[in-house]
């Protein structure tokens, strides 16, 4: 798969100020006290990866992804996240796969929604959510598990369970794809 090179927040949730964070090859753990921005650190790339539920993320609505203020600093009116990612082994979706580094991002301001750009090219949420979807590491990626969500995958019903079966095998992507290749 694409490797995950660097992130970059920008007003996401509490990283108010731009924040650069260089994920290194074999890097295993975030760790820091309680209520420092890990859990956001993750939320930021599961959002920039295509998340379309604002419950999965902690939120009400997606706009609550935005800084919104402290006692002492004003809330902020819009919120971006960049993942780049390495293109090296020419594993991404035909379109982008002459480019050596992808540079993916999401924005969202408020009252205006969400706005994806792969390497400053606008696109539509669904062809990064299928950017990573070939990558089996997408937003609902059975690679990332939510704090309290343990419980959620022990309780599944069958049928939510053989979804999260074909994920780790890494056929969701395939399914995605059968999908868009019928609807056209
Ligand atoms: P724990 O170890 O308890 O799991 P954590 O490191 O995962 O903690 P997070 O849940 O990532 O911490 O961060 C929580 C902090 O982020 C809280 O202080 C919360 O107020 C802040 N926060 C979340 N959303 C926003 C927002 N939209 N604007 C400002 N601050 C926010
Ligand atoms: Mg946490």
């Amino acid at each position: 798969m694409v490797q995950f090179v660097k992130l970059r927040l920008s007003g996401f949730k509490s990283f108010v100020e731009p924040t650069e964070l260089l994920i290194e090859p074999g890097t295993t753990a975030i760790v820091g006290p309680n209520g420092c921005g890990k859990s956001n650190l993750v939320e930021a790339l599961r959002w920039v990866m295509g998340e379309t539920s604002a419950k999965r993320l902690r939120g009400g609505e997606m706009e609550d992804v935005i800084f919104g203020g402290t006692a002492t600093r004003p809330a902020r009116s819009l919120a971006e996240v960049t993942i780049t990612l390495d293109n090296a082994d020419r594993l991404a979706p035909v379109a982008f796969n002459d480019q050596d580094l992808l540079e993916v991002s999401r924005r969202i301001e408020r009252d205006r929604g969400s706005l994806y750009r792969i390497n400053g090219r606008e696109v539509r949420a669904r062809d990064v959510q299928l950017l990573f979807a070939d990558a089996a590491s997408g937003a609902q990626s059975t690679a990332i598990v939510s704090q309290g969500r343990v419980g959620a995958l022990i309780n599944a019903r069958p049928g939510d369970r053989r979804h999260l079966l074909e994920e780790a095998a890494g056929i969701t992507g395939l399914h995605s794809r059968r999908h868009e290749a019928e609807l056209r």
